[in-house]
This record gives structure tokens, sequence and C-alpha cells, in this order.
């Protein structure tokens, strides 16, 4: 087990309806000595390529991406959910239907942050069925730019979103893999990688 797959091993909680609970440490109380040695394995994973920026949703993904951030030396962007689309064309925009909250929101992304110019390494805390990252990467594209690599942290593999991404022919490196889990028991299994 690589140090993500001991972690979600000790501290993780698995919950009823497929949902991982790691609010311990990834995404409430966030362990930052933990999100640097994830920026570490990224850098190592994306090695060659040219990043200028990183892009996430909020807000779970803010402050893993920011840490990682750190180890590319380039801002972060967080596309942000809003209730109304703001139609002054200031703004990307993307719908992104939650897995975890069951609804539809939109995000957006000033203009201003993101150019044809710009190679962007997406990030984000969970892949389920891949709605968020769909929703980033068309984000990217109206804006022109160039889809380096997908870091994710946890991707639950018994799930559609991985396949979707991978087929599309992303570089998609997810930290863990979970190929199941069981809520009974609370026993998790990892995808050797
Ligand atoms: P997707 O769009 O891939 O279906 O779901 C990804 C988003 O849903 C992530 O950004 C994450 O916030 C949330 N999510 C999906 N599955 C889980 C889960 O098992 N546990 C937690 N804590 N969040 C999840």
């Amino acid at each position: 087990m690589n140090f993500l797959e001991e972690r979600i091993a000790r501290d993780g909680v698995v919950k009823e309806g497929n949902v991982l609970k790691v609010d311990s440490f990834l995404n409430h109380q966030m362990d930052v000595e933990l999100f640097d040695k994830m920026g570490e394995e990224y850098a190592r994973r994306f090695a060659g390529k040219k990043i200028t920026k990183i892009l996430t949703i909020e807000a779970s993904g803010i402050g893993i991406a920011s840490v990682v951030a750190l180890h590319f030396h380039v801002p972060v962007v967080f596309a942000k959910k809003s209730k109304s689309i703001n139609l002054d064309g200031e703004m990307y925009t993307a719908e992104v239907e939650s897995f975890t909250h069951k609804n539809v929101s939109h995000v957006i992304v000033s203009k201003k942050f993101l150019t044809p110019e710009d190679h962007i390494l997406i990030i984000d805390d969970f892949l389920a069925n891949g709605c968020a990252l769909q929703g980033l990467i068309q984000i990217a594209k109206q804006a022109g730019a160039t889809v380096e690599g997908i870091g994710i942290a946890i991707e639950k593999g018994f799930q559609s979103g991985g396949r979707i991404i991978r087929n599309l022919g992303y570089q998609l490196e997810s930290l863990a893999i979970v190929d199941s889990m069981d809520a009974a028991t609370g026993s998790i299994t990892f995808r050797e990688q």
C-alpha cells in the first residue's frame, strides 16, 4: 500500500450509498503534510509536462490543489459554484452534477484566469462518476487551454468516471483506487497499481 492507501485504510470510514468519508484528513480537517507528499508524487508522475496552471473545483479540491501547486510553482484557479449563470460573457461556465449532494450546479471561471496559452493540471479529491472532471475539462476547452493531466486523490474504481476519462485519452493519475468497499464490515480493497 502507498502512503495514501495506508491513511485511507486507517482513517477512512465507509458509509452507505458508496460514500467514503475521509473528512479527518482530506476534505474537512486537512493534513497538509499528506497533501505535500501527494504534491511530490504528482510532480513525479507528471514530470516533463509543461504545466502553467492548476485547475480545481470548489470546495474540497482547493486545499489539496494549493499545496500541490507548491511543487509545480504555478497559480491555482478554482471553478466557483454559482447559483445563477452570469451571461455577461466574462466567465467560462459548465454544469456539474454533484455525486454527494445529488443536485446540479453551475461552475464558473473568469476568462481572465485561463487562456489558450495555459497548460493545465486538473486536481480533485475524488473521482466517482466523473461529472466534476467533465465540467473542468469543458471549462479548459472553452478557454482553448491544453489539459496536460489529471491528478486525483481517491478514485472509486467501481464507478464509471475513471474509465470514461481514460477513454477520452487523458493522463489520469489517481493516488488510490478503491475497487470495492463495504459499509457493513468497513473493508476497503485497493487496486494494485
Ligand atoms: P463525480 O463528479 O466524479 O461523480 O464526483 C466527484 C465529486 O464528488 C468530488 O469532487 C467529491 O467532492 C464528491 N465525491 C464523490 N464521491 C465521494 C465519496 O465517496 N466521498 C466524498 N467525501 N466525496 C465524494
